[in-house]
């Protein structure tokens, strides 16, 4: 066992990375979070655009310091899984994000990586912890400072040539890797994702107003919809800052088979939606994303929905 594993072994981790669908992955050295970062989340936190997400407004310390996740952590490994899906609903269909498509992310991300992480402690030692969405961590910064992408404007984590349908997951380490550099750059600034976006979430510089969002509306919003909410077609999630990105124009299907979708899933329609009863909804949705909204939340959202010929086809 060796603990400070010599610069070749990130190599090997890509090696090791390939063979669990991971699309990208990268190295970083754990530090204390840049202070620009730290006070621009403060103020976003300030004025309230987190919404009633109030677990964002906790373990600030841990945000700001991954080591205090795990003791002498040296590196956080950031991997990006694809789940861009080959076949998608109909466009009459209330629309579900394509992230919730499959199987629960959290599931799949956590077993792969998971695995990986015990390759990397039968091979190399060292203290590890897996982490996706589990964890107060700024990801995205994580996934920059690993070479992974670059933040568009839309917030997203883009992939130079692939996109931004991805889930990150990361693994601590308290092993040292040699670690990657952030790639610079910016995603081009077109603009299409703050014209293409229903709710005017998203400013020109690149924050994006969550308690506007239709992700935060749909998912993550208890109680009656705001008054004044247009959810337009949109039950579950929202892709429409995505699907506007010239980034995303060559997407490429995922081929990790937990996140295809399944024929009962792209049959949904706005009816059986909004019948759904609690057998059904958990048959459905026990391993999908799609749980987090709760069956209340999930009706709420479909009998919001105006009928399918008036859905605004974005
Ligand atoms: S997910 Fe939808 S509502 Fe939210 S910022 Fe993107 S386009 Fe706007
Ligand atoms: S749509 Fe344009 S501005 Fe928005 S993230 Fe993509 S490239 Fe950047």
């Amino acid at each position: 066992m060796n603990s400070s594993p010599s610069p070749c072994h990130s190599g090997v981790l890509r090696g090791l990375a390939s063979g669990l669908g991971i699309s990208a992955i990268g190295t970083a050295r754990i530090e204390p979070v840049e202070d620009a970062v730290v006070d621009s989340y403060r103020r976003w936190i300030g004025i309230g655009h987190h919404g009633d997400m109030s677990y964002l407004d906790r373990y600030h310390d841990i945000r700001h310091n991954p080591e205090l996740l795990l003791p002498g952590a040296r590196t956080i490994i950031v991997a990006a899984f694809n789940y861009y899906p080959s076949r998608i609903q109909r466009a009459d269909a209330p629309q579900f994000a394509y992230y919730a498509y499959g199987r629960d992310y959290h599931e799949v991300v956590r077993d792969r990586l998971r695995r990986l992480s015990a390759e990397i402690e039968s091979r190399w030692g060292g203290e590890s912890r897996v982490c996706v969405d589990t964890a107060p961590l700024f990801e995205r910064y994580w996934a920059v400072k690993a070479g992974i992408g670059i933040i568009g404007l839309n917030s997203q984590l883009i992939i130079p040539g692939k996109g931004s349908y991805f889930f990150l997951g990361e693994i601590l380490t308290t092993l040292t890797f040699d670690h990657d550099s952030p790639i610079g750059g910016d995603c081009g600034r077109c603009g299409r994702c703050i014209s293409r976006c229903p709710a005017g979430a998203i400013s020109s510089d690149g924050s994006v107003n969550a308690s506007k969002c239709l992700s935060y509306l749909t998912i993550e919003y208890r109680g009656d919809l705001p008054e004044g909410s247009n959810l337009g077609n949109h039950v579950y999630g929202c892709d429409e800052c995505q699907k506007a990105c010239p980034h995303n124009r060559n997407a490429k299907p995922t081929d990790i088979d937990e996140f295809t979708p399944s024929d009962e899933f792209l049959q949904l329609d706005i009816e059986t939606l909004r019948n759904l009863d609690r057998d059904r909804f958990n048959a459905l949705f026990r391993h999908s994303a799609v749980k987090r909204a709760k069956l209340e939340g999930l009706l709420r959202n479909a009998r919001s929905l105006s009928s399918a010929d008036d859905f605004v086809t974005l």
